[in-house]
């Protein structure tokens, strides 16, 4: 089968390699890979910036279709189509995987960089970590875009402090920003989008899936905030991974109010602490997913509220297109790309 491997540092440690379609181990599914999106998590394996193992295949959003299994699998059947969680490898005993925190885990190894991921025709991925899509959501690759969306779940509904009625600011327009304002959107905020003079396009697109108000600079924001608010924003997620961003959102807070990241920086930032003590403000953050975030997703998507998230899928590529497809997304051209094995 064709695979994206990563076998060594940088772009030109990368390349299709034709490999044997895996074996699935007894608790295994054999997975045939309909699309495979590309990250930011990607281009900073491409860029030797994050853990991997290689040789590996890339790849960790996804979804597919069952084609085998190991004889202790029960409960799928040849033919469902399935997302699964990432964290393929976990000690399976220590503190943090007994409370279901497996993205805690010391010994965690996630498809795409610590074993291989779905950048490929095939994959392998333990039963237990994967879920059968409910049939309005299946028969389309709309939903290899379940990851991403089920990190927002985790940062918005399950991290964040957000209830109907608050004001929430969405700092960053990319692809989670836009998740984070469809799934703060659902649990009833008012939700400004703010981005830059640069994202206009993105921001159309915010007003399209349904922010209440866009605004690309700090002083547009603030005027939002003062008609609609007295003492500032209840939440702000900062989505950019970007110091400037980070100071609007702890600007733009109440006293009180929640900083929720969502964005990874890459490197550390500075942060004015200062204000946050002043402020009195919460702090909430979450890495990626766990299963309660997956549980959510699909009570979501049985219920047909998911269908908006179409919009952000961009382009679909040949596998073989990769470079093409890797360098459109590092230049923010759209929002997610699938590569089709
Ligand atoms: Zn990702
Ligand atoms: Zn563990």
């Amino acid at each position: 089968m064709k695979a994206l491997v990563k076998f060594a540092e940088g772009r030109q440690g990368m390349e299709i390699r034709d490999i044997p379609i895996p074996t699935p181990k007894k608790n295994e599914l054999l997975v045939k890979i309909m699309a495979a999106g590309i990250c930011g998590t990607d281009i900073h394996l491409m860029h030797d910036e994050y853990t991997y193992y290689p040789p590996v295949i890339l790849g960790h959003e996804y979804t597919g279709i069952v084609e085998g299994m190991g004889s202790a699998v029960s409960g799928f059947a040849k033919g469902d189509q399935i997302i699964s969680m990432t964290a393929a490898v976990t000690c399976g005993h220590c503190g943090y995987c007994r409370e279901g925190l497996l993205m805690l885990c010391n010994e965690r190894r996630s498809i795409g960089s610590g074993v291989n991921g779905a950048m490929a025709e095939y994959m392998v991925i333990p039963a237990e970590l994967a879920f059968k899509l409910p049939a309005n959501v299946s028969g389309d690759d709309t939903m290899a875009i379940a990851e991403p969306l089920a990190c927002v779940i985790r940062a918005v509904i399950e991290q964040s402090h957000i209830k109907a009625g608050d004001v929430a600011l969405v700092s960053g327009p990319g692809t989670i920003g836009q998740l984070t304002m469809l799934i703060a959107k659902m649990q009833g905020a008012y939700v400004i989008m703010s981005g830059t003079p640069q994202d206009a396009e993105r921001l159309a697109l915010a007003r399209e899936l349904g922010a209440d108000a866009v605004c690309s600079s700090p002083q547009e924001l603030k005027s939002i905030i003062d008609k609609i608010t007295v003492d500032g924003v209840d939440v702000a997620y900062e989505c950019a991974g970007a110091p400037p961003s980070l100071d609007v959102c702890i600007n733009m807070l109440k006293k009180t109010g929640n900083l929720a990241q969502v964005g990874l920086y890459g490197k550390p930032v500075p942060v004015d602490m200062d204000k946050i003590l002043c402020k009195e403000l919460a702090l909430s953050v979450s890495y990626a997913t766990e299963r309660t975030s997956w549980d959510i997703l699909l009570k979501l998507a049985s219920q047909g509220k998911l269908e908006k998230v179409k919009k952000l899928i961009s382009a679909r590529m040949p596998l073989d297109e990769w470079e093409t497809a890797f360098d459109m997304f590092a230049n923010k051209e759209g929002y997610k790309i699938y590569l089709i094995p």
